[in-house]
């Protein structure tokens, strides 16, 4: 898969302590983005799942697995190996995406992938809502949602922190 960046021991892209994905590429160009370097498709550099799966399991502290960007979803079958690799050592799976859930919902090619997150902030960063009071997101018009609740009741169901 094609990646911008790898972060160990992340106390701020979720709960507890965090195994970060930054996945290269990104098509939504929000206004004011944080990570611009991660948009061209082309960019970054490939690295095998297997690779990540190994650095992953490499510290035995880590709570959870977090997909950042980049647009973690425009790397479905990757990003849905690693997440289910992730869970099968014991980790939870955050995910950013710049779609919305209902975005997501809509179209099959992405359930691989919803399915095997816990947590998604959803929706795209929104220079005008941006706020620094939000935990884990940047503009009060993203969410943070319980993915498992949300699929099973078929309406977005809000993560409770
Ligand atoms: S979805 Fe994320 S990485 Fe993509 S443009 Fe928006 S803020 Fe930047």
């Amino acid at each position: 898969m094609r990646i911008a960046q790898l972060l160990q021991d992340s106390i701020v892209d979720g709960q507890g302590m965090r195994f970060v994905v930054f996945t290269q590429g990104c098509l939504h160009n929000c206004q004011g983005c944080h990570n611009p370097s991660t948009h061209d498709l082309n960019g970054g550099k490939e690295i095998a799942v297997a690779d990540i799966v190994k650095k992953m399991a490499s510290n035995p502290l880590t709570d959870g697995l977090t997909l950042s960007g980049g647009e973690p979803f425009l790397q479905v079958q990757d990003c849905a190996a690693l997440a289910q690799q992730a869970h099968q050592l014991g980790l939870n799976v955050w995910c950013y995406s710049g779609y919305t859930y209902e975005q997501l919902t809509a179209d099959n090619r992405y359930l691989p992938l919803l399915q095997q997150i816990d947590v998604l902030i959803d929706g795209p960063f929104k220079l005008y809502n941006k706020s620094l009071n939000l935990k884990w997101r940047g503009s009060t018009n993203q969410r943070v949602l319980d993915v498992g609740g949300s699929l099973a009741t078929g309406k977005a169901v809000e993560y409770l922190l």
